[in-house]
């Protein structure tokens, strides 16, 4: 897979195919190494220069969606901005054709962004914690704690009504 190719990785300069995004050694996003296409090399070797070394680590999780590919793509430049690298993935179960930029896509990150991702997403409004309730355990507590009170006062009404018929 890794012989030759117009995109490198910038760190171990290994190449690669158009269709690779990431370097599998390193997790780097791919630039080109194309032979005299200046502005390709310059576009994409800024971008690798944002991206921070520690954020590449681990399996790619997805961080979040978009509902297109122009939201997607938004979401990537906030991510890189603050050195997240991130690929995108059409979202699994929606036949739109491939060429087509509509159908929802997935944002996708590597394992050690996910954390600074998600807060990043969080406090920018572009996720939300409706879909994680392991998020932040504290937001269903309360909810939880009137149904405790429900069921407990309708068991104490229950009891007396028992009572009340079996002295009754
Ligand atoms: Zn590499």
């Amino acid at each position: 897979m890794s012989s030759e190719g117009p995109l490198a990785c910038p760190r171990c300069a290994t190449k690669y195919s158009l269709e690779e995004r990431f370097c599998s050694e390193c997790g780097m996003p791919l630039v080109y190494a194309g032979r005299g296409e200046q502005k390709p090399i310059t576009d994409a070797h800024g971008r690798a220069r944002k991206v921070k070394p520690q954020y590449t680590e681990g399996e790619l999780v997805r961080v979040a969606g978009g509902h297109n590919q122009a939201e997607a793509e938004m979401i990537q430049g906030m991510l890189l901005e603050e050195g997240i690298p991130s690929i995108l993935r059409r979202t699994r179960g929606f036949d739109v054709p491939d060429f087509l930029a509509a159908g929802p896509r997935d944002i996708m990150v590597p394992e050690a962004a996910y954390e600074p991702a998600r807060r990043m997403l969080l406090d920018a409004d572009i996720v939300s914690n409706g879909g994680a309730p392991d998020a932040l355990p504290g937001i269903g507590s309360p909810a939880r704690l009137l149904i405790g009170v429900l069921i407990a006062v309708g068991g104490a009404a229950l009891l007396v009504w028992l009572l009340y018929q079996a002295t009754g």
